[in-house]
């Protein structure tokens, strides 16, 4: 059992004024493994102040010095992975190659940006005016439970590659996972009051951090529901919001696809991080004139993925993240039922063999129409639709028919034809075939998937204004 006590304020650890707890458990088994004591708005406030009081000395930082600082967290990080996977597994369930990835990718975070602050023209000409590219001030990052290392990463590498300060709110039911992760962020020696962690809830200290006068810009990641509320929350104080969203990404696969590929790819973007991802590919678009084989293949192949505990290596899908992500699943399950979608395969229930856990069937449902809920909304979870197209056009058509506009999928066998295809949707990102992961692609969506762009250049504008001087 551990019980998380501290936040991190001025580079210290130490204890909130707020007294409330929040129980810890682990999900694969349900055991409650510890619990966090959350802050509340006073916490927030003097998180805000340290933020505040560190930031001149940061906004005039050199290059060199936000790349030094850059590379510290980075090596803070990769010195010792395992302990980070382990916490992620125990609290959160994921499988091995997820909390692999993960742990690296939060390394790779801090080097990328310390590549783009490296290159970035943060003084520049316009006309015959002098522009500097300027930081605002404290920056707030409010992140999500489904990739807690990376989120607070991100948020931490553009604070720092702007010259911002930062006042961190991550997922208070992530809380030992971030605990670990700010012990290690400790261990790079930043000055103190560049980054600040207040655990708490979203209404409590989400909500006083979005209303603090002394804050200049906002980076959320998570529910477009939660978003709505934190920009109105901006609007007062004009602040600036960066808004990572969810989605409901479309998986084309078009007629002259290799099966043998496109469906091991298909299936591995819809259901990796058991679907709790606002990238997952949950809209598969089939050509009507393959449906049948295309219908049987991921019906076979769901079938054969292995759910389970993450600590198993050969474990593909974990569980659901909490009890409220099952209950919404199982919803969303019974929802696709009711709309009168057939079930390809999955349902509702846990997979055959498992009591306990909150995990979910992975689960397809066929003959799904773009305008069913199911099609729709963000479910989060192992629910995919199939959905059937007569031509290229409509597959397109389909595709960009969302409120939603974070991520796509093409797969084909002609390279250039499935960048054609890329070319006419209105997402962030198009992953054609089985592109690896890109750390340094802009990340962020069309509609109400968000607004603005993290990572590389984009990210750094829009952390910064630019300041013109016009001389005689
Ligand atoms: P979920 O409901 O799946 O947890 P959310 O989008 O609500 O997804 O949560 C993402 C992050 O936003 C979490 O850190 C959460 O505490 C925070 N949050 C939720 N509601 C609010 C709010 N009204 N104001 C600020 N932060 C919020
Ligand atoms: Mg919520």
């Amino acid at each position: 059992m551990r019980s998380i006590e501290h936040i991190y304020v001025d580079g210290k650890f130490v204890m909130p004024d707020g007294n409330e707890r929040l129980e810890l458990f682990n999900p694969a088994t349900e055991q409650k493994i510890g619990d966090v004591r959350l802050g509340n708005a006073d916490d927030v406030n003097a998180a805000v102040a340290a933020a505040k009081q560190a930031f001149p000395a940061m906004a005039s930082s050199s290059k060199a010095e936000r790349i030094d600082m850059l590379r510290s967290l980075r090596d803070a990080i990769s010195a010792q992975p395992d302990p980070l996977a382990q916490a992620m597994t125990e609290e959160y369930g994921a499988p091995a190659y997820f909390t692999a990835f993960s742990v690296q990718n939060t390394a790779s975070i801090f080097d990328v940006m310390a590549e783009t602050v490296a290159k970035y023209d943060f003084d520049r000409v316009a006309g015959k005016s002098m522009v500097n590219m300027l930081p605002r001030g404290v920056m707030a990052a409010i992140t999500p439970w489904n990739s807690n290392f990376g989120f607070i990463a991100t948020k931490l590498a553009h604070a720092i590659g702007s010259g911002s300060t930062l006042v961190i709110k991550p997922a208070e039911q992530s809380a030992c996972q971030t605990d670990i992760l700010v012990r290690r962020l400790h261990q790079a020696g930043l000055p103190a009051g560049i980054l600040n962690v207040v655990n708490g809830t979203g209404p409590v200290v989400g909500a006083a951090l979005t209303q603090h006068p002394d804050v200049a810009t906002i980076s959320f990641t998570g529910s477009t529901q939660a978003a709505k509320i934190i920009q109105r929350a901006a609007i007062d104080g004009m602040k600036r919001v960066i808004l990572e969203l969810g989605g409901k990404a479309p998986t084309i696969i078009l007629p002259d696809a290799d099966l043998d590929k496109a469906i091991p790819v298909a299936l591995m973007s819809g259901f990796a991080n058991s679907g709790q991802a606002c990238v997952a590919g949950t809209r598969i678009l089939a050509p009507r004139s393959r449906l049948s084989e295309i219908s049987e293949r991921l019906r076979t192949q769901t079938e054969k993925l292995k759910v389970g505990d993450g600590r198993d290596p050969e474990v593909q899908i974990g569980p659901l993240a909490s009890l409220a992500q099952w209950e919404r699943i199982q919803a969303y399950i019974r929802l696709g039922i009711e709309e009168g979608a057939t079930l390809l395969t999955g349902g509702a229930g846990r997979p055959a063999g498992f009591e306990k856990g909150w995990f979910a069937r992975p689960t397809i449902f066929a003959d799904v129409r773009n305008d069913m809920r199911i099609a729709r909304e963000e479910i989060f979870g192992p629910v995919l639709c199939l959905l059937a197209y007569d031509d290229e056009d409509e597959a397109v058509e389909i595709a960009n028919d969302s409120d939603y506009g974070l991520q796509a999928y093409v797969l084909g066998s002609d390279l250039r034809h499935a960048e054609r295809i890329a070319a006419r949707l209105l997402v962030g990102r198009v992953v054609i075939n089985s592109a690896p992961h890109d750390p340094r692609a802009p990340f962020g969506g069309f509609k109400q998937s968000g607004i603005g762009r993290e990572i590389g250049t984009f990210g750094l504008d829009g952390m910064l204004e630019p300041r013109a001087v016009l001389t005689p």
